[in-house]
């Protein structure tokens, strides 16, 4: 009898590789690892429903071998499900999702590739805890981390040391009414040296950037001219930029382009709504875009939600064929 749960997940996902086939992910997500509570998770991805009757079976000799209960569970979100468990404890998660097939022509993706879907969690900076919650996460996610708060460089800092992709999350002017916790940020009217100036301050608080997305900017983001200065200084420095489109009169992402700064906008914000059905659904929605569009960036924000919903759904978004890549990655597949 084998109760060694990392052992057994071990077990379980080399089981299902025939019957998933070479390239089809397995996922294996801890318990733990995870903001959710829940037993360790096999996550498998099946190229269709004919082989989920293989797969199944060489579960059931799995079990039978280990000792080991495997029973059915309601599916969920997966296509079939099945807990691994002894003497009533649940010792595993066995989910299985269907491949789509990749898009066939979809504009921003590259040729029969995968779609690709970046996810952005913004306004880091204020709490360590928080970042390393979303540092946990198990699937790959890009961070942007606003400057000059007490915290900015120790938590771009420990991103980096994850392998997470850090953006500068750069204060911009909104329209009036809009609170502002930022001292520092661009307003309309600077002149491209002090844009310049303010930018390379603010990058030497939030180390390794390799982008910025725009916070708030409503304003801001719709001056064609502070735009162009603001492009002028990302071209300048080599780093890309995300057009988080707080406003739909930006014109940041056109700026970016034309003086050639690898450049994409948000397609969705995942959590204006902070219950978790509604983030669970903007998520979904993402995956969709991804699906249509090839490609598609998806923002949310440190709130407790947010993060339960990314660590539980990622996995699964990945399993049903979506490659999660970095913010970069979208942005250079601008034109
Ligand atoms: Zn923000």
């Amino acid at each position: 009898m084998e109760t060694d749960t990392n052992r057994l997940a071990a077990d379980f996902a080399a089981a299902a590789r025939p019957a998933a086939g070479a390239d089809s992910p397995i996922r294996i997500v801890p318990s733990g690892w995870s903001r959710t509570a829940g037993p360790t998770r096999v996550l498998v991805s099946l190229p269709d429903a004919a082989h989920l009757g293989a797969l199944e079976s060489s579960w059931r000799d799995a079990a039978g071998i280990r000792g080991v209960t495997l029973e059915q569970r309601e599916p969920g979100a997966a296509s079939a499900a099945y807990a691994i468990s002894y003497e009533g404890r649940t010792l595993l998660a066995l989910e299985v999702f269907l491949l789509a097939p990749p898009p066939a022509a979809a504009p921003g993706s590259p040729a029969g590739g995968a779609p690709e879907l970046a996810v952005i969690v913004d306004d880091l900076g204020y709490d360590p805890s928080v970042a390393r919650s979303v540092f946990s996460i198990p699937a790959r996610v890009s961070v942007a981390v606003l400057p000059n708060l007490p915290e900015s460089s120790a938590i771009a800092e420990e991103a980096h040391r994850h392998g997470i992709e850090v953006l500068l999350h750069l204060p911009m002017e909104s329209v009036a009414g809009e609170d502002k916790a930022e001292k520092i940020e661009l307003h309309v009217g600077e002149p491209a040296g002090e844009v310049a100036r303010v930018m390379d301050q603010m990058l030497a608080t939030v180390p390794y950037a390799a982008g910025v997305n725009n916070h708030q900017g409503s304003r801001a983001t719709a001056d064609p001219a502070l735009m162009a200065s603001l492009a002028a200084a990302l071209r300048s420095r080599g780093l890309f930029f995300i057009d988080s489109r707080t406003s739909p009169g930006s014109r940041a992402l056109d700026a970016a382009l034309h003086a050639g700064v690898p450049a994409a906008a948000r397609n969705v914000f995942l959590d204006d709504d902070e219950q978790p059905a509604a983030i669970r659904r903007q998520l979904e929605h993402a995956e969709r875009l991804a699906r249509e569009q090839g490609i598609c960036v998806a923002i949310g924000h440190p709130h407790g939600a947010t993060l339960d919903v990314l660590a539980e759904m990622l996995p699964e978004v990945e399993a049903r064929g979506i490659r999660l890549v970095s913010a970069s990655q979208i942005a250079r597949r601008s034109p």
